[in-house]
């Protein structure tokens, strides 16, 4: 039986230590429920908890102030990635009609 390789580093030295899978290049020690949890929380989700996948199309569901602008409710947000990090809150970006690319954040969208 060959063992799932290793989901931090990716390599595959993993060992089974009881329930455990361990991966001895990066010590991580992990099994099928941890990962499961892990791919939970890792769920990005907008203002009303549906799954906001990479290249999602999304409506605005609240007026935002940009500078003198303000993007109006119900505007399309198109294109939508995933940020890696969160830069000053804002989780994703995606583009909108007379405004370009925008950093925007995941509670003031929904998911088409
Ligand atoms: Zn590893």
């Amino acid at each position: 039986m060959s063992l799932p390789n290793c989901p931090k580093c990716g390599e595959s030295y993993t060992y089974e230590d009881g329930h455990l899978y361990v991966c001895p290049m990066c010590f991580y020690e992990w099994t099928e429920e941890s990962l499961k949890a892990e791919e939970e929380a890792s769920i990005l989700r907008d203002s009303v908890g549906n799954e906001i996948y990479e290249g999602a199309d999304a409506t605005i569901i609240q007026d935002l102030k940009l500078g003198s602008d303000t993007i109006k409710r119900g505007a399309k947000v198109k294109g939508i990635q995933i940020l890696d990090k969160e830069v000053n809150g804002h989780d994703i970006q995606g583009k909108i009609d007379g405004f370009g690319n925008l950093l925007l954040k995941s509670s003031v969208i929904k998911v088409r």
